[in-house]
């Protein structure tokens, strides 16, 4: 039988009870594999020889002599015992190295935004980072590494995507959690080493400054590498002195000496090739021309084989809305880091809290010559509950409130300038017009941060308060969900589309 009769017979029998994803349907030889769904869930539907449908756990439909095979047509959930047995069949559904290609990462709080997110980069020439979820988000959303690459992986194959995409372990500090993540089939580790940095020096005076700075074990092969060195990039001359020398050493130091431990287990314990991720956008300190160079050599001198270097760049860069401060400025030190980094060579730079950021993109995206990656992943969420308010306003509401009650809390780990008194009272506004408060930075802020909270509240009974609801929105309004939130992605992809010189 071919893919339109296993189509047709499979209607017949159930297409009162079954809805098919007509994209998803895969064959390997005389067995289909396809996503349905009923007026509840999503199912893996197999159709297929009995003894390969024997492998997949699930409820046999029925069993039957078709063509003079025996075949099942059986229906599986999506777990992953199934998952593992359709990533052999296919490899394609497995994550894989992006190197230096321009790529942007979709993270996706609640697991189901793959098929949306993949809709925003169709025809796109840019890779697609699928799953990225760091330590941090898989707390608040009670998730772990194993299950966010694998809803991302159904995602795939419900929106028939044959690849490639990469997976990325975002912000990890610990080497148990890069073999955790490692273990899992994660391609990519954004190695996090902030606890690492210290945001002191500059108010240290030069005595305390020499005594620390001694106190360095190869303080001594330092100065001879660099001190009173000056590297040209874009007609200025950037030159280690003694002060700044002394001072990057300090602050950087110790995190290098953690990135080359993390990447050392890496090399060693991942048998296949990895994209590697070095980040240092999560301190106070904003990254200096100067100390950018610094790091970088001596990633390179120590054997760092790395491919994103994600740095805090000059501006307020806050979650889920534009970039505050004078894009001008950003502009221009910014193409000093570029400068360096085609000086050196061999990887990009990455923008972290790329949500919405629309007006520095194209800067991004024109100075790196397309050697960039992107990361975003609250706005997503912030379509997601955006959707919640279109079309089930109560629910909304009520989410809002206790959005409300736990900013103050929620607040805590982030650089906001949110003002709550700037949001209108949300008894006051129509459900027509909940939407616009996603288009304001207060609200969207307000839902932004406290995402963890509502996914994670649950009542006495230990029943979770909203997490459930929202799921079952989202389900029933799916054409609604997918279409806001590939949109929104797109958005952002359409300005980083650009003609990119080999280098
Ligand atoms: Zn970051």
């Amino acid at each position: 039988m071919n893919k339109g009769e296993i189509l047709q017979y499979f209607d017949k029998g159930y297409g009162n009870k079954y809805k098919v994803y007509a994209p998803s349907i895969k064959s390997e030889k005389d067995n289909y594999f396809f996503i349905v769904k009923d007026n509840k869930e999503k199912y893996l539907l197999v159709f297929a020889k009995i003894d390969v449908s024997r492998e997949f756990s699930g409820k046999v439909l029925e069993e039957q002599k078709l063509d003079g095979n025996e075949i099942a047509i059986k229906i599986c959930s999506l777990n992953h015992h199934n998952l593992s047995l359709l990533r052999e069949i296919f490899p394609f559904l497995n994550p894989s190295f992006c190197g230096l290609r321009p790529s942007f990462g979709t993270g996706d709080r609640l697991g189901i935004a793959t098929p949306a997110h993949l809709k925003a980069f169709k025809d796109k020439n840019i890779f697609p980072i699928l799953a990225q979820q760091s330590v941090r988000e898989m707390a608040r959303t009670e998730r772990n590494w194993q299950k966010v690459l694998d809803d991302v992986i159904w995602g795939c194959f419900e929106a028939g995507y044959e690849g490639p995409f990469g997976a990325d372990a975002d912000h990890v500090k610990k080497i148990e959690d890069l073999k955790e993540a490692a273990d899992c089939g994660f391609t990519m580790f954004t190695l996090d080493p902030s606890d690492f940095i210290r945001n002191d020096i500059g108010r240290l005076d030069k005595q305390e400054l020499d005594q620390l700075y001694n106190q360095i074990p190869n303080s001594k092969e330092i100065k001879k590498l660099y001190l009173g060195k000056s590297y040209k990039v874009n007609g200025k001359e950037l030159i280690f002195d003694e002060k700044s020398l002394k001072e990057i050493t300090l602050t950087y130091s110790e995190a290098i000496n953690h990135v080359v431990k993390c990447y050392e287990f890496l090399k060693d314990y991942k048998k296949s090739n990895f994209d590697l991720e070095i980040s240092v956008d999560e301190t106070p300190t904003v990254t200096s021309p100067l100390a950018h160079l610094f790091v970088v050599l001596e990633f390179k001198r120590r054997g760092v084989n790395f491919q994103n270097l994600a740095l805090h760049f000059l501006g307020d860069w806050q979650k889920g809305i534009e970039y505050i401060g004078e894009v001008k400025q950003f502009a221009k030190e910014f193409s000093l880091h570029v400068a360096i980094a085609k000086k050196i060579g061999g990887y990009k730079l990455s923008l972290h809290t790329g949500s919405d950021k629309f007006s520095v993109y194209p800067i991004f995206a024109r100075e790196t010559e397309g050697f960039y990656h992107i990361k975003t992943a609250g706005t997503s969420w912030l379509e997601e509950a955006k959707v919640v308010a279109m079309k089930d306003p109560a629910l909304y509401r009520e989410i809002h409130r206790f959005a409300l009650e736990n900013f103050g809390k929620d607040r805590a780990s982030y650089n906001l300038t949110t003002d709550l008194s700037r949001i209108p009272d949300i008894d006051t506004i129509p459900d027509g017009e909940l939407i616009n408060l996603f288009k304001k930075n207060d609200s969207r802020q307000l839902i932004h941060i406290t995402y963890g909270s509502i996914l994670r509240a649950k009542d006495d009974k230990g029943k979770y308060i909203f997490k459930d609801r929202i799921y079952k929105v989202l389900f029933q309004y799916e054409e609604d969900h997918y279409r806001e939130l590939s949109n929104h992605i797109r958005r952002h992809l359409e300005l980083l589309e650009l003609k990119r010189r080999e280098r």
